[in-house]
């Protein structure tokens, strides 16, 4: 209500993206050609049917995938991790303009409905925040995204469902193998949720490597969940 306030009183004078003068707010953060330049890049590729990657040529499965098949059964993102869909990412982030976070869930939302193979989905799930990052941000983006997915497709959102087990250092710190070993047990399903049976979507901001979302998953699906699916804002490139 405070934040809708402020908005209103203060509205943004440029574009979060690309700083180009306008007035701005939660239900139009970006300028047009901001997301001219978004709607384009969503094309720039073929995606990996399993990941979403954006890979090279159409073979259909990442190198990633074909390796070791993920568990989840498909995760999908709006556009590539570039350009806008990087910037957006990171003034949310780390600038804390949560205003961004309604029009990039709109987009999420908009993906799911778009690709019918998240299926029926009984639960969205946000991925937490490490505790030292939450302390830092005081938010988890994440959870802002989920929300407004829930509300869009008239979903159910459980934040505090996975907690992190332990504070892992940075990931974008360490090589593949590290992340991949930073990452065994790091999460852990809450005592006492009961998920059997459900079929869930995971939200992130970013898929990367993937294993994130590969892990949450496994302990998702040890929890008794029956299937998940991913939603992410943004995604790597692979091969
Ligand atoms: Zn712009
Ligand atoms: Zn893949």
């Amino acid at each position: 209500m405070l934040e809708k306030c402020l908005e209103i009183l203060f509205p943004q004078e440029y574009c979060s993206i690309c700083r180009s003068p306008g007035r701005y707010n939660s239900k139009q953060p970006w300028c047009q050609e901001c997301m001219d330049q978004m709607i384009e890049l969503q094309c720039s590729g073929v995606n990996c049917q399993r990941c979403g990657k954006y890979v090279q040529d159409g073979s259909g499965i990442c190198a990633d995938c074909s390796r070791e098949a993920p568990e989840f059964e498909l995760a999908r993102a709006v556009g590539p991790y570039e350009e806008q869909y990087r910037i957006a990412t990171k003034v949310l982030k780390f600038m804390g303009k949560k205003y961004l976070a309604p029009q990039m869930g709109s987009m999420m939302a908009e993906k799911i409905r778009q690709e019918p193979g998240f299926g029926k989905i009984d639960l969205i799930i946000p991925v937490p925040l490490s505790a030292n990052s939450m302390q830092v941000r005081g938010f988890n983006q994440t959870e802002l995204l989920a929300k407004q997915i829930g509300k869009e497709l008239g979903m159910k959102v459980e934040c505090g469902v996975i907690h992190r087990v332990k504070d892992t250092p940075h990931q974008s710190e360490l090589t593949r193998e590290e992340r991949e070993k930073n990452l065994l047990s790091a999460f852990a399903v809450k005592e006492g949720v009961d998920l059997k049976g459900k079929s869930i979507l995971l939200v992130d901001d970013v898929y990367t490597t993937g294993s994130t979302a590969r892990e949450c998953t496994r302990v998702l699906l040890r929890a008794g969940a029956s299937r998940v699916c991913i939603i992410t804002w943004a995604t790597g490139r692979g091969f």
